[in-house]
């Protein structure tokens, strides 16, 4: 299968020898160079070449443009990464649609209308820290100044960014020409938990996005000497912050939720001082938007209850939050006997972010088709799928567009 030349071209661009991660951020030379592959894989096979004004790659078999065509049926993914990230999310959705691509042409399947393939730009929002960048500036749910402002770690602007890479920032935003040529959106990703693997299948369709959001906690104390102040003379917001990650985690374990504190910062940051102050961001996810609400406010509670005891003051905001995304049920129902046994699909949910959810709030309909990952681990370079599932999913996906072209 073409899959794996395809695979092994890729595989090198932008991973660190040493750790075996990769650092593929929209528009960096590692995240180029996936680029041009992607041109090179869509001249090869003869497409229509495209970068939208959002910096979406797209490449195309049919004419989008032409007057009496359905708009198209169209998969991909991404090809940037987090820090540190693995080689399959993302990538394996850009390179199975190539793949199934040329088994369509192999089967000498004659599309009622065109196929795209499309590799959505800053998926992971690693390097200016919002998600789905690319595809929400094309369904305009991202406002383009707001997104030209973003800043990352160096100072440099996503303006400038985009820029220097040879692309005109002034003129991303919502991007209708290019929408409306989406009539249907099927992604396949890498699964990133071990639902397949205790289903024993290699290939899963999705029922829907979990809501899910970022808060930031501030926890105020008062900064003093780490061996002068007696132990019951102290505001410690970090004793307040730790009891808030502990009750998190023990909430979102009993409800079937998550709760993360990934991310803190500590002021002044010295050894022997107490602090004055700690911002912490929770990351938390749940099946439904009541569960996900009822999770904040227990943990808010139990964050303000345990901060009277510190004598610290604890105040919480909202970052971003993202609801329910329920993937399209008449698609799903229509797709689950593309496996490849006489089996239905088996229908997982998800708790992580796609641009097919920005697609699916938009209006489109959207499904998404998961190849089972035997380590569950995603976002690290142990992230992995088999070759066998890898061609399962190339198969799967095919007679899923097959079925799709036809209409
Ligand atoms: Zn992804």
């Amino acid at each position: 299968m073409n899959f794996d030349s395809m695979w092994t071209t890729l595989l090198p661009i932008g991973r660190d020898p040493r750790t075996g991660g990769y650092r593929r951020f929209v528009w960096n030379a590692a995240e180029q160079e996936c680029r041009q592959w992607f041109l090179a894989e869509a001249a090869q096979r003869d497409l229509d070449a495209r970068t939208d004004q959002n910096g979406n790659l797209w490449a195309w078999w049919g004419d989008p443009d032409g007057a009496d065509e359905s708009p198209g049926a169209v998969t991909g993914s991404h090809l940037d990464s987090v820090p540190a990230g693995g080689a399959y999310d993302g990538p394996l959705g850009v390179v199975s649609a190539f793949a199934a691509l040329d088994l369509l042409r192999e089967r000498g399947v004659q599309p009622a209308r065109p196929l795209g393939i499309v590799a959505f730009a800053d998926e992971e929002g690693a390097r200016f820290g919002v998600a789905c960048a690319g595809s929400r500036l094309l369904t305009g749910s991202l406002k383009p100044d707001l997104a030209r402002a973003l800043v990352d770690a160096d100072g440099i602007s996503y303006a400038e960014a985009m820029e220097r890479a040879g692309h005109d920032p002034t003129r991303i935003g919502r991007d209708d020409q290019t929408l409306e040529k989406i009539g249907v959106f099927v992604e396949l990703h890498v699964e990133q938990g071990r639902g397949l693997v205790d289903l024993d299948a290699p290939v899963a369709l999705a029922e829907g996005i979990w809501p899910h959001g970022r808060w930031r906690f501030e926890f105020a104390g008062e900064a003093n000497h780490a061996g002068t102040t007696r132990m019951e003379d102290r505001r410690d917001p970090m004793l307040t912050y730790a009891m808030t990650a502990l009750a998190a985690n023990k909430r979102a374990r009993l409800t079937g939720t998550r709760a993360t504190f990934g991310r803190i910062e500590v002021e002044p940051s010295a050894t022997n001082a107490v602090p004055s102050r700690i911002t912490a961001w929770l990351d938390a996810r749940a099946p439904d938007q009541g569960a996900l609400d009822q999770l904040l406010a227990d943990i808010g509670r139990q964050a303000r209850d345990r901060a009277g005891r510190d004598g610290t003051v604890v105040d919480v905001r909202q970052e971003s939050v993202t609801p329910m995304v329920a993937f399209d049920a008449e698609l799903r129902r229509s797709l689950a006997r593309v496996g490849p046994t006489s089996r239905e699909l088996p229908v997982l949910p998800t708790q992580a972010g796609h641009d097919a959810g920005i697609l699916a709030e938009a209006g489109v309909p959207v499904a998404m088709l998961f190849v089972r990952n035997p380590t569950g681990v995603s976002h690290s370079p142990e992230e992995y799928a088999e070759p066998a599932d890898c061609h399962a999913g190339v198969e799967v996906l095919a007679s899923a567009l097959e079925e799709l072209l036809a209409r």
